[in-house]
């Protein structure tokens, strides 16, 4: 065996052996994050180490330190686990290291991302006719949905950001709801246009923004240039959004409609569950993780537009100010904010093509049913959930809910299962994803009984103090 043939095999194996075993662990590592930084720190060589060595002292170093958030116990965040057709997909991507910037380079990969690209607009309910760009996550997704919105309100009015930027240009209102994810702030300031021009849509209690309020909030400037942010799946609630009435009020004010999808627009691969975001095709553009609940490993986001000369005419290597072309021809590197990249497509591709049609939507009925027995199991235990069980997501709160924070904590130094905390609607709550294709009901009866344990043990350990009091 070659060195290098050895040693990807050996870096496989290893791999393999932490997904067969991820369950098995406790989901919070057992040493120390000192410990941990102390083990991978140290001066930098003066000269080289064998590849072989330093796999192996990259495997002590990490020996214990993994978060099994790979595993069927971690509820924390939204965190996707990794099909097995995905991971290798992505195991090869590496040893075939293609950068995506164009079909040149790797016409593989740009085979990759085009079809799955298809296959996930179809999946989604989608414009058959967007753009698509494979990006790192929502983050970027939002980014690129936002620049694009940006440009072209703003080109309405005469003005051309690609070649004058901001300078001169007219305040581009942002009508967004109060309970968006906060990435959509991040990309405003990314974007130059800042979160000050921001205008609220009160969301109701799961957080799913009041249409009347919108209504309201858009008649108040008439004319101003707009972007719309509407939200599929809330990152605390799951709550989607009223498309189907909120879409057609923007219109009616010449707005740019972007849909934050993170994880909640995979509902639309559901027949059980499309009624939540009929109507997102309406939209103008789109962004949505791959990396959560389509299970591909990270970093896998995606980026659609329905217009897609509007989004090369955003993203592109070249400015069509420069080229005079109107971006239409455009390289997969002229969809995306970066220019080299890790050819994403195959790992998309190769989940998509696991589970098909029928298992996506598998996959999604599995994570609701089991957050909702999560739910049942903890009210049952005497928790009180907190939101309306519509997706994956569930918060949850005991009687004292300053103790949230306590309880947490025990559950992730127990190790059964991971969970963190959120503030929703000024309530200190435990926050539950459902996002892994490996979680079973076994794993949410396991689960819910060491939530249930470690919320007796803080709320036995506070009658016990009496110098709490
Ligand atoms: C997770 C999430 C994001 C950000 O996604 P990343 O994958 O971290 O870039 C944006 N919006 C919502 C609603 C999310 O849940």
């Amino acid at each position: 065996m070659s060195d290098v043939e050895h040693l990807l095999v050996r870096a496989a194996r290893a791999a393999a052996e932490h997904r067969m075993t991820v369950g098995e662990h406790s989901v919070t590592p057992d040493r120390s994050p000192e410990d941990i930084r102390a083990a991978f720190a140290g001066p930098l060589p003066d000269g080289p180490t064998s590849p072989d060595d330093v796999l192996t002292r990259l495997l002590q170093a990490a020996e214990g330190a993994i978060t099994g958030t790979v595993g069927p116990r971690y509820f924390g965040f939204v965190i996707g686990g990794a099909l097995p057709a995905a991971s290798a997909a992505e195991v090869l991507t590496t040893g075939w290291d293609q950068p995506a910037y164009n079909e040149v380079l790797s016409p593989a990969a740009g085979a990759a991302e085009r079809a799955a690209g298809t296959w996930a607009k179809e999946l989604l309910g989608l414009p058959s006719e967007s753009s698509v760009a494979f990006v790192t996550g929502a983050q970027a997704g939002n980014t690129v949905g936002l620049a694009i919105g940006r440009n072209e309100v703003l080109a309405r009015l005469g003005h051309d950001v690609a070649r004058d930027g901001l300078h001169g240009a007219p305040r581009v209102r942002v009508v967004a709801g109060e309970e968006r994810h906060a990435t959509v702030d991040r990309a405003l300031r990314l974007l130059g246009m800042g979160t000050a021009g921001i205008a609220p849509v009160r969301a109701d209690g799961n957080g799913a923004i009041d249409v009347e309020h919108l209504d309201q909030v858009l008649a108040e400037n008439p004319g101003v240039p707009t972007i719309v942010c509407l939200q599929a799946g809330n990152v605390n609630t799951g709550a989607c959004d009223d498309f189907e009435r909120a879409v057609p009020l923007a219109r009616r004010h010449d707005a740019w409609v972007h849909v934050d999808g993170a994880f909640g627009l995979w509902a639309a691969a559901s027949p059980r569950h499309e009624h939540l975001t009929r109507g997102v095709g309406l939209a103008d553009s789109w962004g949505t993780d791959a990396h959560k609940w389509l299970n591909v490993p990270y970093d896998s986001g995606l980026a659609f537009c329905r217009d897609a000369q509007a989004h090369a005419a955003a993203m592109a290597y070249v400015a069509a100010y420069l080229t005079g072309s109107g971006g239409t021809d455009h390289v997969l590197g002229d969809v995306t904010p970066e220019s080299s990249r890790r050819a994403r497509g195959f790992g998309v591709w190769a989940a998509l093509q696991e589970l098909g049609r029928s298992g996506v939507a598998d996959l999604v009925d599995r994570c609701c049913a089991h957050a909702a027995r999560m739910a049942d199991l903890l009210t049952a235990g005497g928790a009180t959930i907190h939101n309306e069980v519509v997706l994956n997501q569930v918060l949850v709160g005991f009687d004292d809910l300053s103790r949230t924070d306590a309880v947490v904590e025990a559950v992730q130094r127990d190790g059964t299962c991971w969970l963190g905390a959120t503030t929703w609607q000024g309530k200190r709550l435990i926050r539950i994803s459902v996002s892994n294709w490996t979680t079973t009901e076994a794993d949410i009866d396991r689960s819910a009984d060491a939530i249930l344990r470690a919320a007796a043990a803080v709320g036995a350990g506070r009658e016990g103090s009496a110098e709490e009091r």
